[in-house]
């Protein structure tokens, strides 16, 4: 008998991990799936809408390595833009456009099971765990948009749901999945345990960067002053990176917070302007504005604020470098409470 096969959304997430181990457990061949989109926090997280996304964390490799199930990570980032940009569903509490995230993830796993000659897909999506995007008419809506209708199977939840194709057809013993419902993690903690799951993210732990509040601010603030259609990774990698101050509607500076970030913004900043304190550590500033010398001054002063020098009575000196242009500017660091109400994120 040909043997059933299933490709698992996989996030890295407690859930998704389960809904792995379950449906392998049952006898089925697993393609295990991690999506990057290229809104993944690096490092371990789980996605609001688990089993649908990406994260990172090696417990999903791990488990998956375990069972001997080879994981393919796919670029979706190239169309995932144009996702966000124009939900057709909204967004959730910030910037995650959830159901139309998952829509088109699905609708991925959907040509990949095609392609590779699997029966159904699965995710490791829980009923109700997120009011807007999970609740049983969401579920049903994305089962239906991604054009899988009932070859989706979530196994952690799918007693609560409509039999789907592979329960139907007893690829899959519907007596052996699950009722888990509701935001507590405690059922699937307690199944990880029975597994013998150690190694994952702690569940109440993070998620996209799309559902980061402090991003989602940084994002809204620049989707209010651009078209959204011409904007490119470049302009969300730098979102990622530094403290985000809006002086007026026109001038926007970026502040990196460590090493690592300054060099980021040395090389994908918009325009070529170095602002950095000379003699004593601190940050490189970069400005989205025009390069006006009362911007140049505000940024010059920020740079001072945040740098080991912000405490200093005497003025400092800035450095301001444009392309070939070195200018070093006298300044007194901004007060705290004059910086904070600049403050996105
Ligand atoms: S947008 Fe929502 S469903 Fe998509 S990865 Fe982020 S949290 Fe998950």
């Amino acid at each position: 008998m040909r043997k059933i096969k299933a490709i698992g959304l996989l996030s890295g997430g407690l859930d998704s991990t389960l809904a792995l181990r379950i449906i392998h457990d049952l006898g089925i061949e697993v393609l295990a799936v991690h999506f990057h989109t290229g809104f993944c926090f690096s490092g371990s997280h789980r996605a609001e809408g688990d089993g649908s996304a990406q994260g990172g964390s090696s417990a999903l490799f791990t488990e998956a390595e375990k069972l001997g199930v080879s994981v393919e990570i796919v670029e979706v980032s190239d169309g995932y833009l144009k996702v966000l940009h124009h939900p057709k569903y909204g967004y959730g509490k910030n910037v995650n456009p959830c159901i139309d995230c998952r829509i088109y993830l699905l609708e991925i796993a959907g040509d990949m099971m095609e392609e590779r000659g699997a029966d159904f897909v699965f995710t490791g999506e829980v009923l109700g765990q997120r009011p807007k995007s999970q609740r049983l008419a969401q579920l049903r809506l994305i089962a239906r948009k991604s054009g899988l209708e009932d070859r989706l199977l979530r196994p952690l939840s799918a007693q609560l749901l409509s039999p789907t194709l592979p329960e139907r057809e007893g690829w899959v013993d519907r007596s052996r999945l699950f009722r888990f419902q509701g935001r507590t993690r405690k059922p699937q903690m307690a199944l990880a345990a029975e597994l013998g799951i150690e190694d994952y993210p702690q569940p109440a732990g993070g998620c996209c960067l799309l559902t980061d509040p402090a991003y989602g601010r940084k994002v809204r603030d620049l989707w209010e002053r651009s078209d959204k259609d011409e904007l490119g990774w470049e302009d969300y990698l730098i979102l990622k990176t530094g403290r985000h101050l809006r002086v007026n509607p026109e001038l926007k500076i970026v502040v990196g917070r460590n090493q690592a970030e300054n060099q980021i913004l040395a090389e994908f900043g918009r325009g070529s302007v170095r602002i950095e304190v000379e003699g004593i550590p601190g940050p490189l500033v970069v400005l989205d504005a025009q390069l006006t010398d009362a911007n140049v001054l505000v940024a010059a002063r920020i740079a001072a604020r945040y740098s080991d020098g912000r405490d200093s009575p005497e003025e400092l000196t800035v450095r301001v470098e444009n392309g070939d242009e070195v200018r070093h500017i006298p300044v007194r660091p901004y007060k705290a409470e004059e910086v904070e109400p600049w403050v996105i994120s």
